[in-house]
């Protein structure tokens, strides 16, 4: 029995069994001299045909994927490249990996001797074909699959792993990696997926069909647990279940502190399946929609076929509140198969607006889609990510506005009125919210991003978790000075990062002036019980009281002082 500490979140208690799924590791292969060739050559053999196989059926949706696609069949249909390989295992009695690896230096090296721009272009491809021989020979799948109920225990994730597997059996998922506020956080916690992220190296000690107790509110895991563990993490899930149902008896009440102050509690999503969570939290609304997880897996998803997804969102959220869509916030971890894979600082390179401004066929097609759904509700409304000042603002604006004259030239309709927002997420845009103010009807803080390039630490690594401070008076300082700001200008003002769900800051952020909140829709249900606990005007003294203090360990002191004098529980 072992326990690891990592970070939960999204709770949940579950017990089960593990699947295990390692990503392929390049660089580390065995150089092992075999006494038996033939058992080497069958598993080369069948490692061939099944990537082989594999590479068939995937259609390249872009051009790049086609060529990339054909590079892999080429090489691996190449007869001087494959007998190398046999003869590397037959008469050098190479074991199967090595043979491959071998043999792709020599490839590469020819390739490389040419002095050929286009051939060099294609030794990266080539290593990615090698790499799917060897994960097939080390028996290491590249799809993520969880065939029966199961706690899925990986080294990491990526988004679009996560969007495109098969969920219906995943019972719980344990990482080596990821920090609080990563997209894979965020996706498990939509998905109301317990999930216990940077475990260190949780995927290394556990083999598939283990047993495996977690808690994910306490961010607790333990591997092989005893009969006496067991029985008592199913008590405390027990305990979790009957929470959660009174939790949503109140699904219906309104969110309104002890002294009247109302506060409007909307849903981030990511898809359309996320709409009945809306409706079932009782949410006013979608204060965040990230459509780039719509088509991480296809880029060139149709006008129609979009704008069909964004109607249904807008007809079915109906008058609760607003359906906020946000443009593509692609880049950073979330990589379409069309983008660049090779910048040394994804997080602050070719992303979101940016990459939309040069990538106009996909921007005007995403907004027009945008713009049919205006035409079926008044409650759409559009937000610009990742935006760092006044220019680039003025420039998706003027984009928006050629985009517009298109469609009324070509008769599609849209609402005229449709409300255009940005948000405020990097420390650029906080700094001057006085002057975007001006240029937008609406403004909502990412605090994921903002905390990040305030104080200079990765949202997604997990090393430096614990100096991830939503709490850090810079933070601080700039959501009130982006409240006062929205405020003087009468123009509304939202959060919709990761902290405007968490209960213990909402006396905080209410105090702060904020009376929009979105989160994911189980969050919603927590933030509710809360704010119908609270007074307006505590929250307020506290937040002066805590505007004044120096550092996030004395901020974080008074907030759990106030959470524990007045939460009644
Ligand atoms: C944020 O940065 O807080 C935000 C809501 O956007 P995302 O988490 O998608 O980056
Ligand atoms: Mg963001």
């Amino acid at each position: 029995m072992e326990e690891m500490k990592g970070i939960g979140v999204f709770p949940g208690v579950v017990t089960g069994k593990t699947a295990v799924f390692r990503h392929a590791i390049l660089g580390n292969v065995d150089h092992i001299l075999t006494d038996t060739p033939e058992t080497e050559l069958e598993s080369f053999r069948n490692a061939h045909r099944s990537v082989l196989e594999e590479i068939k059926n995937i259609n390249g949706s872009t051009k790049e994927e086609r060529d990339m696609l054909a590079v892999y069949e080429s090489m691996l249909t190449d007869p001087d490249f494959l007998s190398l390989i046999k003869e590397n295992i037959a008469e050098r009695r190479y074991n199967a990996s090595w043979a491959v690896e071998a043999a792709t230096e020599k490839y590469t090296s020819a390739l490389a001797a040419l002095g050929d721009a286009y051939f060099a272009e294609r030794i990266n491809d080539i290593r990615d074909a090698e790499g799917l021989l060897l994960s097939s020979i080390a028996g290491i799948s590249s799809e993520v699959v969880v065939p029966e109920p199961a706690v899925l225990v990986a080294d990491y994730l990526t988004p679009s792993e996560l969007i495109q597997m098969d969920r219906s059996n995943v019972l719980g998922i344990l990482l080596d990696t990821g920090g609080p506020t990563s997209h894979v956080a965020i996706l498990c916690h939509s998905d109301e997926i317990p999930a216990i992220l940077g475990l260190g190296d949780i995927s290394s000690k556990t083999e598939d069909g283990d047993t495996v107790a977690m808690d994910a509110r306490e961010g607790i895991a333990i591997l092989s647990p005893d009969e006496k563990t067991l029985r008592s993490f199913r008590a405390r899930k027990g305990i979790a279940t009957r929470t959660e149902k009174e939790l949503r008896k109140e699904a219906d009440l309104p969110a309104v502190t002890l002294d009247g102050k109302q506060i409007h509690l909307m849903c981030n999503i990511e898809g359309v399946d996320g709409i009945d969570s809306v409706i079932n939290a009782g949410a006013e609304g979608v204060g965040l929609f990230r459509t780039e997880f719509m088509v991480l897996g296809n880029l060139n998803d149709s006008e129609e076929k979009k704008a069909a997804a964004y109607e249904e969102v807008a007809r079915r959220i109906g008058d609760r509140g607003p359906v906020t869509f946000r443009t593509y916030d692609l880049g950073g971890d979330k990589m379409a198969d069309c983008m660049y894979e090779g910048e040394e600082n994804p997080v602050l390179g070719w992303r979101a607006v940016r990459f939309c401004m040069e990538r106009k066929d996909i921007f005007r097609s995403q907004l027009i889609s945008i713009l049919r759904a205006s035409a079926v509700s008044p409650s759409v409304r559009l937000m610009f990510p990742m935006i760092s000042g006044s220019e680039e603002l003025l420039e998706v604006l003027g984009f928006l506005e050629e985009v517009k004259s298109e469609c009324r030239e070509k008769g599609i309709a849209f609402d005229e009125n449709m409300k255009i927002g940005t948000m405020i997420e990097t420390p650029s845009a906080a700094i001057t919210a006085d002057v975007l103010v001006n240029h937008v009807d609406f403004m909502s803080i990412g605090t994921n991003d903002l905390i990040q390039y305030t104080i200079a630490v990765d949202r997604g690594n997990e090393k430096i978790a614990h100096l991830y401070r939503p709490l850090h008076p810079a933070v601080l300082r700039l959501l009130k000075y982006v409240s006062d700001v929205a405020g003087k200008a009468g123009v509304p003002l939202s959060i919709c990062g990761e902290m405007a769900g968490h209960v213990e800051y909402i006396p905080l952020l209410v105090g702060l002036g904020f009376d929009e909140l979105s989160m994911t829709a189980h969050s919603v249900l927590e933030a509710r019980k809360r704010i119908r606990e609270l007074r307006a005007d505590s929250c307020r003294d506290l937040a002066d009281r805590i505007l004044s203090l120096p550092d996030a360990t004395k901020v974080e002191e008074a907030l759990r002082e106030f959470n524990e004098a007045d939460n009644p529980q």
